[in-house]
C-alpha cells in the first residue's frame, strides 16, 4: 500500500484505487511572517517537509493519497506583519468545499484537513462537520503541532517547559525548520520570544482557557512571534517530526477503520 500525491498520479490509476478504503489528507498551509528569523512560507514548508517524512516512513495497509497543498491560508492575525498573505475565512472555506466536492464524487469518503497554521483550524473544523452532515463520510480535522501535547524532547532540562505557550515561530517551529530547511533559518535573530504580559494587560486580551479573549498577534508579543526558539535545534526538530509521524500514522489507523 502506498502514500502518493494526487497530482502525482496518472488519470487512468484512478480507476484502480480502492476509493472506500484511501484516505485522502487535505493540507492546508498558510504564507504569514515568522518573526525575524523565520521566513514567510514557514507554514507552506513544514507541510511539504512533514508530508515527505511521513511518505519515507509510511507503513500501512491502505492507501492514503494527499491533495495539493492549500498554500494560502486563513492568517488576518498576522495582516500587521508586512509580506502575510490571507485568504477570507469564507472564501478559504468555498474554496476547500468545492475542491473536497469534487474528490467525494470521485467516490472518496475518508477526508482528514491537516493544518500546519493554527488559524486554519476553526474554518477546517467547520468544513469536516458540515461535509459529514451534508455527505455522510468521514471526516477529521487536526493541526501537525497537536501531537505535541505533554510531549517532552530529550535531552531537556525539566525547568524547561518549551512548548509552554508556543503559540507561532517558537520552540516546535523553530527546531522544525533547523531539521528540513537550516539554510532558511536566520540564527542571530532566534530569540526567547516570550509573551509580553504588560502588553496583554494594557490591550486587555487573554489567551487563558475557558475565556480567551481575541487576540492577534502582535497583542502577545511585539516581535509577532511567541514561543522558546533559543531552545530549538536540529535534534529537537528530528525528534519532533518522528513523534508526530508515529502519532499520526496510529491516528490515521483509528481513523480508517472507523465505520459511518
Ligand atoms: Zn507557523
Amino acid at each position: 500500500m502506498s502514500f502518493i500525491f494526487w497530482q502525482s498520479l496518472k488519470t487512468a490509476e484512478f480507476a484502480e484505487i480502492d476509493k472506500k478504503d484511501t484516505v485522502i489528507i487535505y493540507p492546508l498551509a498558510a504564507i504569514e511572517q515568522h518573526g525575524p528569523h523565520l521566513p514567510i512560507s514557514t507554514d507552506f514548508d513544514i507541510m511539504q517537509a512533514m508530508l515527505s517524512h511521513y511518505k519515507r516512513h509510511f507503513s500501512s495497509n491502505y492507501d492514503v493519497i494527499s491533495l495539493p497543498i492549500q498554500q494560502i491560508g486563513y492568517s488576518v492575525e498576522h495582516s500587521k506583519y508586512a509580506g502575510s498573505l490571507s485568504l477570507s475565512p469564507d472564501l478559504l472555506y468555498q474554496i476547500c468545499k468545492s475542491i473536497s466536492e469534487q474528490v467525494i464524487a470521485y467516490g472518496f469518503n475518508k477526508i482528514i484537513f491537516m493544518s500546519s497554521h493554527g488559524g486554519n483550524s476553526e474554518v477546517a473544523a467547520l468544513l469536516s462537520r458540515q461535509l459529514r452532515c451534508e455527505f455522510g463520510i468521514l471526516t477529521a480535522s487536526t493541526n501537525w503541532l497537536r501531537f505535541l501535547q505533554n510531549y517532552q524532547p530529550k535531552p531537556m532540562d525539566d525547568n524547561n517547559l518549551p512548548f509552554e505557550h508556543d503559540i507561532h515561530g517558537g520552540f516546535a517551529e523553530t527546531s522544525l525548520m533547523l531539521y528540513f530547511y537550516e539554510h532558511l533559518v536566520t540564527k542571530e535573530n532566534i530569540d526567547a520570544f516570550e509573551i509580553n504580559d504588560a502588553l496583554i494587560k494594557q490591550r486587555g486580551v487573554s489567551i487563558s482557557r475557558p475565556m480567551p479573549i481575541g487576540w492577534a498577534i502582535e497583542d502577545l508579543n511585539e516581535k509577532g512571534v511567541v514561543g522558546r526558539a533559543d531552545l530549538a535545534n536540529k535534534n529537537f526538530g528530528l525528534q519532533i517530526a518522528d513523534h508526530i509521524i508515529d502519532e499520526f500514522t496510529n491516528f490515521i489507523d483509528h481513523f480508517q477503520n472507523s465505520n459511518i
